[in-house]
Formats: C-alpha cells, structure tokens, sequence
C-alpha cells in the first residue's frame, strides 16, 4: 500500500483535503494570498517530506502556517518538516494551549514515552522514522479563540468549542469557503475514537457548539475520511450523546465501571468503548 490515497480534493474554495495512510489521517491545505497553511502533519518526518512534495500540486506558495488539530501522534510528528532547519524560513505553528502543554510533557511521560517504544519496535522501517523524529511544539498557543488572516481578506478562525476527543480539540473556520475543518472531533471512515484522553460526557455538546458556528451548507472536513455535511456531523453527535446518556444511567444505577461495558446498550461495538466508559465513570465520580 503506498503511503497517499486518493490525492487532493478542493472540497471547499481553495481548501485541500488529502487522506493519508497510516492511520487515513486527514491534512487540509487552505491557500491564502500570502502563503498556504497546513492543518495535521502526518506521522513521520518521511511522510511530512512526502506531504511536501504533494503540497506543490496545490500551490507553488510557501508554507506559511502550520496548525495542529490536536495532539495526537499522526497529526503532529511531521511538523518539524516546516520548522527550521528543515524549512527556512520557517512556518508558524498554531495549536491549542492545552495540546502544546501535552506535547511538551510527551519528552518526558512515562505513557507517551512507552507508545513511542511501541512504535520503533514495529518494523525496521519504524526504527529509522522514529530514530529522526522531533516532537515539534507549536509556538504559538490558541486560548479559545484566535484569527489568522491568510493575506487578501480571507481569514482562518481558530476556536476552541470544548473538549471531547481530547481536551485541547481545535476547530478551524473558513467562513469566506464555508468549510469546518474539525480534526478527530469528527470521523467519517471509523467510528469515534473514545481514549484514554478523551471527554465522553462533553464530546456531544462540544459537537453542538461547532454546529453552531456554520450554516446550513457548511462543509465539515473530518480527521479521519471523507468531507461530509451537517446531517451526518449530527448523527454521529447523536450517537455519542447516547454513548454519554448510557454510561450517565449506569452510573446512576449503581453499576461498577467494570461491569458497565457488559450491562449498557451502545451504538459502537462494545470493544471500542472500554475507554469511554472509564472516562465516563471517573469525570462522574466513581
Ligand atoms: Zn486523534
């Protein structure tokens, strides 16, 4: 399988979603008149020099921003490719207070420490793209809301809408090209991914406020697969408040969080949501 699927698609005006494997990450290339941003990196320095060459395809523009979704590994590992020295000048990097806090503690907790050993023991290929890996930590922090202006009016608004996936979640508005670009807020090839880090009881709401900033045409680019529309942003919304309803009545009931997997009815396969439930139960209060 080669690392790139299906090449770019313009799913909204001069905003670029391309999947990528591992993991059919999603990057999003939105082009300004003064430079082109990247939104999610990638897994490797290799795939990031990969996600490069195919950014010529867009715009022969430079690289000028960079903003992470979140802090996960696949949409954070290519950014050293667009600091210095690899990129000169380099691009300013965005990310949530919250991500760029877990970022910089990942040199040194024991879990991200141990996931990165996982990683390198996978294959020789692995060793050699972990062996270069820097873990670059955006400057630039996002408190709830910041704007960037892409040059020539068209302007990108950060907004932090709560938490759910994780608890530093970033939302990138397009309003000019009416797309929302919504990092792993939002799947479309899987199913919501419920970790370790993740808010179950808030995922819904959190869902509803990003609702609440676009309008009935508004095109939603997911961190996982296809751009989709806000019916489909609203089931999986749906769906995860029931996620929240059920593990909120188990609680209620009693049940302890290692029985309640086995005792709920869920929406997703009951192997998925191990976390969620644990999640649940502690942010109720065991
Ligand atoms: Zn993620």
């Amino acid at each position: 399988m080669t690392d790139a699927t299906d090449g770019w698609a313009e799913v909204a005006d001069r905003v670029f979603q391309r999947r990528y494997n591992p993991c059919d990450v999603t990057v999003t290339a939105v082009a300004g008149a003064d430079g082109l941003m990247v939104v999610d990196t990638r897994c490797s320095l290799a795939e990031a020099r990969e996600l490069r060459e195919h950014l010529r395809e867009v715009s022969a523009a430079p690289v000028r921003w960079v903003v992470n979704t979140h802090v996960h590994f696949d949409h954070v590992w290519g950014n050293a490719e667009f600091a210095a020295p690899r990129q000169v000048p380099p691009a300013q990097f965005w990310g949530s207070a919250e991500m760029i806090a877990e970022l910089r503690g990942a040199a040194t907790d024991p879990e991200a420490l141990a996931f990165k050993a996982s990683v390198t023991a996978k294959s020789e290929k692995w060793r050699a793209r972990m062996a270069e890996l820097e873990e670059y930590v955006p400057e630039n922090a996002v408190h709830g809301a910041h704007d960037l202006d892409l040059g020539d009016g068209r302007v990108v608004r950060m907004r932090q809408v709560g938490r759910g996936h994780t608890d530093g979640d970033l939302v990138l508005h397009v309003p000019d090209a009416d797309v929302l670009l919504m990092g792993d807020l939002l799947e479309v090839s899987g199913d919501p991914a419920f970790g370790p880090d993740s808010f179950p009881l808030e995922w819904a709401p959190t869902l509803d406020a990003a609702l609440a900033l676009a309008g009935p045409a508004t095109r939603y680019v997911p961190g996982h697969g296809e751009t989709t529309d806000a019916s489909f942003v609203r089931s999986q919304r749906d769906a995860i408040a029931a996620v929240a309803a059920q593990c909120r009545a188990l609680h209620a009931a009693g049940v302890p969080v290692d029985e309640a997997l086995a005792a709920g009815e869920w929406p997703y396969e009951r192997e998925a949501l191990d976390n969620a439930v644990k999640r649940a139960f502690l942010h109720l209060g065991q």
